[in-house]
């Protein structure tokens, strides 16, 4: 059997069919989502294998979601976002409900403004754009270099540039600083974002982030991130969103950075597993543990560095190894970007690739700054709508 998805836009009146959009909230369960969509549990939850019902774990608040129902108000259709690359999708098939996870389909665009700033720039940003989001990654990749309560005069320009996934024709998940200037004191400062995925200043110096440690010393990465990945032999896709570090049960597992323990205890597929919460919304989970050290339980403040745990193999593991995750307000985030154990100022060949980079945001920026490119506002909603149609052929 092979199945088709395709990807239409139709105005909603051509359909007997509509779409309904829904935002999942905070505190919301899958198994309260079905529920209150009288959709059957048993289908959707439970007869699935462990590793779905693991992905149904990963919504979060404020996602926005769609259902198509047909004219009797029968759902047809759903599509829940997990991250930006892998969602859930639910799809009524001769009269029962299937579930599966499916790749997402979005488009990536290069968008930038400008905008003087009358109060903070966290202020200016949300009323030229509307977006917490831009004006968060905006505020967070200066934060360690430039003190914006002091410093800043009105009338003080900046300009961000930015990729911004759309998926059904709307802004999704958080968009990717690629260059942000602010002129402050008629002295310009730039965050780069290199090809190496890191940010760099105008003297190519690394700007400090959040940084991380690796959770076990000297251990062999087993398993990669990804959000989303086709799995050859169970034929279906899959998400594993941690690093796996192959290691004898018993090595010590280090806290990655500083924080406060928020869990210590048993959970489901993780097995024995910690979580430390961190500053500026981070988090970081290591699973499968043998056992937790003396003294470590919930609310224990713990420096980076510190031995909190031992490699082992409970929940769902096939042997011993560390699950590493670190998550950002909710969100599974790659821990190889961010682990690392100084910052780095660029030479060599690996300068001169950036200056060229530079040259080039440079270019982009003088332009924006000259034309005052204002935020472009998308139309609303309403006014249009996407339909995910289904066809199913018999393959034999
Ligand atoms: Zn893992």
């Amino acid at each position: 059997m092979i199945r088709f998805f395709i990807l239409f836009l139709f105005t909603t009146s051509i359909f007997a069919s509509h779409v309904e959009r829904y935002r999942w909230n905070n505190g919301e369960t899958y198994l309260v989502f079905l529920q209150n969509h009288n959709l059957p549990v048993r289908e959707l939850y439970y007869n699935l294998d462990k590793d779905d019902q693991r992905l149904t774990e990963e919504m979060r608040s404020g996602i926005h979601y769609q259902i198509l129902k047909d004219k009797k108000e029968d759902i047809e259709q759903i599509l829940l976002p997990l991250n930006d690359e892998l969602q859930i999708h639910i799809y009524i098939n001769k009269k029962n409900y299937k579930f599966e996870a499916i790749p997402i389909i979005s488009t990536t665009k290069t968008e930038a403004f400008y905008t003087t700033i009358t109060s903070s720039p966290n202020y200016n940003i949300l009323k030229e754009t509307g977006s917490k989001k831009l004006a968060q990654i905006f505020v967070s990749s200066f934060k360690h270099s430039l003190n914006f309560k002091n410093d800043i005069r009105k009338g003080d320009e900046l300009v961000m540039i930015y990729d911004q996934k759309y998926r059904l024709g709307e802004p999704f998940s958080m968009p990717t600083l690629k260059v942000a200037m602010i002129e402050m004191h008629h002295k310009k400062h730039f965050i780069y974002l290199n090809d190496d995925g890191r940010y760099y200043d105008e003297k190519a110096h690394e700007v400090e982030g959040f940084l991380l440690a690796r959770p076990v010393r000297g251990a062999r990465i087993s398993s990669y991130f990804t959000k989303r990945r086709w799995h050859p032999v169970l034929h279906k896709w899959k998400a594993h969103l941690g690093v796996d570090y192959a290691a004898r049960r018993g090595t010590p597992v280090i806290a990655a950075g500083s924080g406060t323990i928020i869990w210590a205890s048993r959970m489901g597929s993780y097995g024995n597993l910690i979580k430390i919460r961190h500053n500026d919304g981070y988090e970081t989970r290591y699973a499968h543990l043998k056992s937790f050290r003396k003294g470590i339980y919930r609310g224990k403040h713990v420096k980076k560095g510190q031995t909190i745990a031992y490699v082992g193999t409970t929940g769902r593991s096939t042997g011993p190894h560390l699950h590493f995750e670190l998550r950002k307000r909710g969100r599974a985030i790659n821990p190889l970007r961010v682990v690392q154990v100084t910052t780095k100022k660029l030479k060599g060949k690996e300068k001169k690739a950036f200056i060229k980079l530079k040259k080039n945001y440079d270019q982009s920026i003088n332009l924006h700054l000259n034309n005052k490119t204002a935020y472009k506002k998308r139309p609303p909603f309403e006014e249009m709508s996407y339909i995910h149609l289904l066809e199913e052929k018999n393959n034999g």
